[in-house]
Formats: structure tokens, sequence, C-alpha cells
């Protein structure tokens, strides 16, 4: 049973576990470890590594208050933007509390970005853990 009737993604109407909008499987459990916390992505960001900072909520939440150096695709126009990212590197999503987010790291995993990770409790957990002038709304 499935108790979404939307699709996290796309937001098309659900008839079953997989999407006929976007292809997102809902049936799909956290393969391996999908989340990463604040700390750790923040040790990523002082240590220069190489990887995708994913903003995946509404851009006027992004004008709000956003991670330094992310990208913004809002989670809707993601389907149609996977172009514009790089299936080599690793991206880390983020949103406000980590659920939409989520969705997206687990959608990126089924078109073939291997390493898409979840930033753990979103903005709000990286206001406390990270930097609390963040906007917390
Ligand atoms: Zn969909």
């Amino acid at each position: 049973m499935f108790y979404i009737s939307i699709c996290p993604i796309c937001g098309m109407d659900l008839t079953g576990a997989k999407c006929g909008g976007c292809g997102y499987d809902l049936s799909t459990k956290n393969e391996g470890s999908i989340e990463i916390g604040p700390k750790a992505t923040n040790e990523k960001i002082k240590n220069n590594e190489d990887f995708i900072l994913l903003d995946v909520r509404h851009p006027n939440e992004n004008e709000l208050t956003k991670i330094e150096n992310s990208v913004l695709i809002p989670l809707n126009e993601l389907p149609n933007r996977l172009n514009e990212l790089d299936k080599k590197k690793q991206i880390i999503c983020y949103c406000r509390t980590g659920n939409r987010s989520l969705h997206s790291a687990r959608f990126l995993r089924q078109k073939g970005f291997t390493d898409a990770k979840n930033l753990k409790g979103g903005i709000h957990l990286w206001h406390d853990e990270v930097d609390s002038s963040k906007v917390k709304y």
C-alpha cells in the first residue's frame, strides 16, 4: 500500500508505486548510506571537495536563505534538468527539513546518479549545527 497519492518529485497523481510521469519508484528504500549530516557536509566544503550541493526547494525559499555555492533545481523541475548534473560527481541534495531532498536523492540514484545523498535535517539542522545565520523558516 502506498499512502502518498501525488508524486513527491513531479506532482503527478500516482496510481501505483511507480510514477507514470517522471518514473520515480516509491517502493525503493534507502540504499546504503544515502544520508549525510550537516557537519560532515561542511567538512567537505572546507576541504574543497568536488561535489554538487543541490537545493531542490522552491526559488522563493532559495531567495530567503541558502547554503553558499549550491545549485538550485526545484524538485518538480528535476526530471527535465538531469542533463545539468554530472553523474560522476557526488550530489548532496538539501531542502528545508530533509524530506523533499530525500526523495530527490532516491530519484537521482534511480536515474544513475549513484552517489546522490540527502543532507540530513535540511537547512534546519544546518542552522543548528553549522551556521545559525541561516533563516530558520
Ligand atoms: Zn513523478
